[in-house]
């Protein structure tokens, strides 16, 4: 029997339609580095949006399901592209200006982009590359930065403002599918070429629905959200389409990331909510133990993308901000797990909860996997590697203009889940704590040592400021763990005392590390991970000692 229901499409057009109107007084407030920092109301990026639209059907004639790309900083003009360009019918692609020169030249080549949004302060980024973006028609330039290093290209350039402006503020919407590509993102493609995962207007409705859940990050119009995960990383977790359906006001710090301008746009604006990787709130602690400000307004902080170590997170609670962990991938939207503890418990019993990645939301279905493929229990002890499946979770990747959707076995089961990478245990009451990804699991005599244990531990020591283990080669073992550890300002090394540290946390003998390094700082992916496979190739090279 069929319901008796209405089948009303679940679009980004309907995020943007609620917010200007039922929201239309929140606001997304930016930084700019000047005194006063800007702010504009939903109602007013509203409006904004259906003109930025109407700017680029009209005026540049994107059509159907073509895509617009964005090279640009968090911040209110990347907020309306965000709501315009799906709710016109096109596709988001975001661009991460972090990438080196020759992926992002390779990605907007697949992707087929046909304009880009860009940011004047990364026309310096964009320039030299156009001769290779054949694809790309037009450039719409946004905010301050010298135009004149796109003179001679061989595209069409507008300004932003200019372009969008005396555009109408209403729009006769496209009737869309939901299931219909709303936006794309790639992986950042640490191995082979870079992978594109396409969102439905359904994903992320449903994706946008589940972040403002108390049961996730619990965000209402009260709220305001410092977003400081980069709109280029997995949509800012999903943060701006989730803020813009609730009414949460988001402060948006363009491109003062810097531990300096976020403590003091903290302090200033006193957001109720943040979301960061775990290095940008490393940075920030050092920042405010060396010049303190007052954070106390973040009562509730998203941490994920990495392993928060457990010292960071108690590091926090005494500055009165509470980091609550989150795990996720660009395949799964990211949301996929929250460690927010069961209720009713002390704070001591909440703790070992909060150091686990966090529980399944209802959208999201998990299963551990045994080398030989079988079904491991969740008993909190059988590891496997983690594979999921959700409304909001990928299927394939993007195959290319006329390519077929791609399903790679070591990506996908057969019977359609995703499988992660990422290896861990779950436990009866289903929150699930990971070990390692699969590819940085240290694999020593016939037993796997877990390198996010281990760097856990060395950050819990006071003259560490950042640990990273990565496996080497080991005539005898296979391999062996190699600790690089950053110290904090006037420590020196002592290797001895390091290692009787980690015995004294429980590490047990034979997982000690007897290879050691100190280095300047850990390197970073473009979206602020330790860079691991850098040190691997450090290593190798004999660069360090
Ligand atoms: P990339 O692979 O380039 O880092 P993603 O941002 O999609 O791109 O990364 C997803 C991966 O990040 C996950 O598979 C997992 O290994 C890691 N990750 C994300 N959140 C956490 C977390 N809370 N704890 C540990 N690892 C995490």
């Amino acid at each position: 029997m069929l319901s008796t229901m209405q089948d009303v499409p679940l679009t980004v057009t309907r995020i943007l339609t609620h917010g200007m109107t039922i929201h239309g007084k929140s606001q997304v407030t930016t930084w700019t580095g000047e005194p006063e920092p800007h702010r504009r109301s939903f109602a007013e990026i509203g409006r904004r949006a259906t003109q930025l639209a109407h700017a680029l059907h009209d005026e540049l004639g994107i059509d159907g399901d073509q895509r617009v790309a964005t090279l640009m900083w968090n911040n209110s003009e990347h907020v309306e592209a965000y709501l315009a360009i799906p709710s016109m019918g096109a596709v988001l692609h975001t661009l991460n200006l972090r990438l080196p020169a020759e992926q992002l030249v390779w990605i907007v080549k697949h992707a087929d982009d046909k304009v880009v949004l860009v940011n004047g302060s990364l026309l310096p980024l964009l320039a030299p590359l156009l001769p290779q973006l054949t694809s790309l028609e037009h450039v719409v330039v946004s905010g301050p930065g010298d135009r004149s290093v796109l003179d001679g290209a061989a595209v069409r350039v507008h300004d932003y403002e200019e372009l969008i402006a005396g555009r109408p503020t209403t729009y006769d919407w496209p009737e869309l599918d939901e299931r219909q590509a709303a936006a794309m993102c790639y992986t950042s493609g640490t191995t082979g070429d870079p992978k594109g995962v396409v969102y439905s207007h359904r994903s992320i409705y449903l994706h946008s629905m589940q972040v403002n859940m108390s049961e996730s990050m619990g965000l209402t119009d009260r709220d305001t959200s410092l977003v400081v995960v980069p709109q280029f990383h997995v949509n800012a977790w999903g943060l701006p389409h989730a803020t813009f359906m609730s009414g949460v006001n988001m402060l948006m710090p363009d491109r003062f990331l810097q531990p300096a301008p976020l403590a003091d746009m903290i302090e200033r604006e006193r957001p109720s909510h943040a979301a960061a990787v775990p290095t940008i709130w490393q940075g920030l602690l050092a920042e405010v133990i060396a010049n303190p400000r007052d954070l106390t307004s973040m009562a509730n902080v998203t941490i994920g993308g990495a392993a928060c170590p457990p010292a960071l997170m108690e590091a926090y609670d005494k500055l009165g901000v509470r980091l609550c962990h989150a795990w996720g991938m660009t395949e799964t939207s990211p949301l996929g797990t929250m460690a927010n503890p069961p209720a009713g418990l002390t704070e001591e019993e909440e703790w070992p909860y909060r150091v686990t990645q966090g529980r399944f939301p209802a959208g999201v279905e998990a299963r551990l996997v045994g080398p030989a493929g079988e079904h491991l229990p969740w008993d909190g002890e059988s590891a496997g590697e983690l594979e999921v499946r959700g409304a909001w979770i990928a299927g394939a990747y993007y195959g290319g203009a006329d390519g077929v959707a791609l399903r790679p076995e070591d990506k996908f089961s057969e019977d359609g889940w995703l499988k992660t990478g990422d290896v861990g245990v779950i436990s009866e009451d289903g929150f699930l704590t990971l070990t390692d990804r699969a590819k940085d699991v240290i694999k020593s005599g016939g037993e796997w040592i877990s390198s996010v244990e281990l760097e856990n531990a060395l950050m819990a020591h006071p003259d560490v400021a950042e640990a990273a283990v990565v496996a080497v080669p080991d005539d005898k073992w296979g391999e062996r763990p190699l600790a690089t550890v950053v110290l904090k300002e006037g420590a020196t090394a002592d290797y001895e005392a390091l290692k009787a540290f980690l015995a004294e946390s429980g590490i047990a003998r034979w997982q000690l590390p007897e290879r050691w390094s100190v280095i300047a700082s850990v390197p970073k992916t473009s979206v602020g991970k330790f860079d691991k496979k850098v040190i691997r190739k450090q290593y190798a090279a004999g660069e360090l000692d």
